[in-house]
């Protein structure tokens, strides 16, 4: 049965610094599986535009989503009020050279309706070199196409080799796979993050809906705090000041549900239930993806 949870339209957004200094909100809005079917179009759009009502005011896309049809949705929702938003997409990696990162951050505007990203990352590594995809941020940025540029599911060696390029310490975040099931991160990854003050981007917080939120423990806590299964999920990932997380909702309920997570405080005891139930890891693990 669903737990029933007070909504506070009052509810203050936390924000995470980004290495320049901007903040962003702790909990914004993902897009994957957007844009596929033109007959969920509205109520997608619907969705968006109520997480930029409650304060979600970051949004999360992808060239790949959809082939575009995600940023589609996306420049439906912002349309009117792109300045109250951040926007995020990502070059697919087999287009990463500088040219083809050029070519596809300017494809992914025109979907979008809009003049410049707010964080453009790379969605994965391939063959490519890096120093060509960073080359391609640098001229995007240099031309006002982008205002940042990150990397997503970079492992430790990855972020190592960036940061050994000129230039590859303006990253501003690296998106990567975090939530209560999904902890390898926090062995190495994190901390050396953490240490670089390079904040993650948690993608899949809700593990995709799956048996993490059916998980008795889940349940237990979120009872006790007259929350959602969601929502102690949700305030478990983004408890820490430098991850914020981008939890994808078609459906406006789930993205109501979704910002009372932020009115969700997590005690001692629920985090070491937490960790009992899904201990941390004790040696390096192979990063995980989608
Ligand atoms: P997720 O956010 O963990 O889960 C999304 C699923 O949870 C959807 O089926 C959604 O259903 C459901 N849901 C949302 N709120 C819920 C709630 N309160 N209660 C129950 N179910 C709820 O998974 P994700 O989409 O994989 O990750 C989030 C975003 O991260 C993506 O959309 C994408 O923007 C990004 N991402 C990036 C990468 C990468 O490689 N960089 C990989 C994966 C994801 P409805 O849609 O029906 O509401």
């Amino acid at each position: 049965m669903a737990h029933e949870y007070k909504e506070d339209s009052s509810t203050a957004m936390r924000r995470v610094a980004l290495p320049a200094g901007e903040t962003v909100p702790a909990l914004g809005l993902g897009t994957w599986m957007m844009g596929q079917d033109s007959r969920k179009k509205k109520e997608e759009v619907a969705a968006l535009k109520l997480g930029l009502d409650l304060g979600m005011t970051l949004i999360d896309t992808a060239e790949m989503y959809g082939d575009g049809g995600a940023e589609r949705v996306v420049a439906d929702a912002i349309a009117g009020r792109r300045d109250q938003v951040f926007v995020v997409s990502k070059v697919l990696p087999h287009n990463a050279t500088k040219r083809g990162t050029v070519y596809a951050c300017e494809q992914s505007l025109k979907r979008l309706k809009i003049e410049r990203l707010d964080l453009y990352l790379l969605h994965w590594r391939q063959s490519v070199a890096l120093r060509e995809t960073l080359d391609g941020f640098e001229a995007l940025k240099q031309a006002g196409k982008i205002r940042h540029w990150g990397v997503s599911n970079f492992d430790v060696d990855d972020m190592d080799e960036l940061l050994s390029l000129k230039g590859g310490d303006q990253v501003a975040t690296n998106q990567v796979m975090y939530n209560p099931k999904r902890r390898g991160i926090e062995f190495a990854l994190l901390p050396d993050s953490e240490k670089r003050r390079i904040p993650i981007m948690a993608y899949s917080p809700l593990d995709q809906a799956g048996s993490l939120l059916r998980s008795h423990e889940l349940r237990a806590i979120a009872e006790r705090h007259s929350a959602t299964p969601a929502q102690v999920a949700l305030a478990w990932t983004i408890r820490r000041k430098d991850v914020f997380a981008i939890p994808k909702a078609s459906r406006e309920d789930h993205v109501r549900e979704n910002h009372g997570a932020l009115n969700v405080k997590l005690t001692a005891a629920d985090l070491a239930e937490l960790d009992r139930a899904f201990p941390p890891p004790k040696k390096k693990r192979p990063l995980e993806s989608t």
